[in-house]
């Protein structure tokens, strides 16, 4: 069967990650997790003290860039797979509030986004990839077969959001999630260089009142029309 390209975005907490792994499970696809590679470079700039009260050094950065390694390691017993920085197993502490809150700002810088960029086009070249983010069907495979636009509303996805990090243990309450969340929004749609929005040709999935299963299903059916249509 003809392997091709599926490009999933949308806005954070959407549940577009879960989704995305689900098919590429579902279809034997490589998964690309955007994100990921987004948050593990705002760690290392959060550990090299390139980023004092939310202002990022960009010129400290920009510079390190090519010493900073982005891996994933195939999912192992628990389902998960996981990144790596320069070799580091940093799948935990990607996900905690001090990254989420200083993502987007390393996100918008050019320098970062431009190197990111290329490394996720070399994943595509083969085909066969689900790859979920921002700017997946709008810059880094503005060509790929299927694209989609996963929406749903600010507080439905802070309420996952807090459930996910509370089952993790971490000490946090919903405002401040939803708050973290409509920040990242903003910045995400606002940013110069390849902002959050949904391609033309992208297809609309709003999740705010379908169950895990219903979206996985829609996922999965809207591929194989596409497949055979090919
Ligand atoms: O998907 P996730 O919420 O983990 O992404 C974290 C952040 O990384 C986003 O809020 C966004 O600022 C940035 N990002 C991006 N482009 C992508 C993926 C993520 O700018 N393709």
């Amino acid at each position: 069967m003809k392997k091709i390209v599926v490009a999933i975005d949308g806005y954070s907490s959407s549940g577009k990650s879960t989704m995305a792994r689900e098919l590429a499970r579902r279809v034997g696809y490589v998964y690309v997790d955007s994100g990921a590679m987004y948050r593990a470079v705002t760690l290392y700039a959060l550990e090299h003290g390139m980023i004092e009260n939310g202002k990022v050094d960009r010129e400290r950065l920009a510079a390190a860039l090519p010493g900073i390694s982005i891996t994933f390691e195939p999912a192992g017993a628990d389902g998960v797979q996981h990144t790596l920085l320069n070799g580091r197993d940093v799948e935990r502490e990607i996900r905690d509030m001090q990254v989420s809150e200083n993502v987007s700002r390393v996100a918008e810088i050019p320098e970062v986004r431009e190197r990111l960029v290329r490394i996720q086009q070399e994943y595509g070249v083969r085909k066969g990839i689900v790859m979920d983010g921002r700017d997946i069907g709008t810059t880094v495979f503005p060509d790929a077969e299927m694209k989609v636009f996963v929406d749903a509303s600010p507080e439905e996805r802070a309420r996952r959001r807090l459930l996910e990090l509370e089952q993790k243990g971490e000490k946090v309450n919903y405002e401040e999630v939803l708050d973290n969340i409509r920040t990242r929004d903003r910045i995400d749609t606002t940013r110069a260089v390849s902002p959050l929005r949904k391609a033309d040709d992208a297809h609309v999935l709003d999740n705010d009142h379908m169950t895990h299963r219903e979206q996985s299903e829609w996922l999965l059916n809207l591929f194989h029309t596409i497949v055979n249509e090919k």
